[in-house]
């Protein structure tokens, strides 16, 4: 259940280290600045436990775009934001600085390991239905989210927390 139309994008952010927030909004800045890109909608802030992973709790969002780029061109994009945020990645799913993950793109799918779309792992994640299903609901079914229901998410009612 995906109804997106063919150029937008839905990106989930998380960041466990650091200044997460700050990183958070400066990456949704950096998203808003992509060439041949548009910010369409930001979600409300997260915050989670980490879940396969470890460290200080997460904060997550989700974001719109709509994008002319192409696919792989657009993930390296995403990779550099990542890298600039001093993203590493010493093991699987270490704590980190910034991690952009492209978790829908209209109703595209890939099964390519570069890019695999819709994103393998977000049906099992709140971290992506909620704030998902805040901006995008026709995205996320009732029984979508039911799966994800015993996760503890929380939200965060500061509204336009990027921009500032
Ligand atoms: P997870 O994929 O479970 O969320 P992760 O985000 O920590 O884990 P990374 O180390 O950030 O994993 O990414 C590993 C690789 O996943 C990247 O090099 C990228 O090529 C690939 N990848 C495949 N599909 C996607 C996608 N939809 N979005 C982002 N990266 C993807
Ligand atoms: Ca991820
Ligand atoms: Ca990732």
């Amino acid at each position: 259940m995906t109804v997106l139309s063919a150029d937008t994008v839905a990106i989930g952010l998380g960041a466990n280290l650091g200044d997460a927030r700050q990183t958070l909004s400066w990456a949704v800045k950096a998203l808003a600045q992509l060439p041949q890109t548009q910010l369409l909608a930001v979600s409300s802030l997260y915050s989670t436990k980490p879940i396969d992973s470890s460290g200080p709790d997460y904060l997550n969002a989700v974001a719109l775009v709509s994008t002319q780029q192409a696919p792989l061109a657009f993930l390296q994009a995403l990779q550099a934001i990542e890298l600039q945020a001093g993203r590493e990645r010493p093991y699987r799913n270490a704590p980190r600085t910034l991690d952009l993950d492209i978790e829908l793109w209209g109703d595209w799918q890939s099964s390519d390991a570069v890019l695999t779309v819709p994103h393998p792992r977000m049906w099992e994640r709140a971290f992506v239905l909620v704030p998902l299903a805040e901006i995008a609901p026709q995205c996320v079914s009732a029984d979508q989210l039911q799966v994800v229901a015993n996760q503890g998410i929380e939200r965060s009612l500061e509204q336009g927390w990027w921009q500032a």
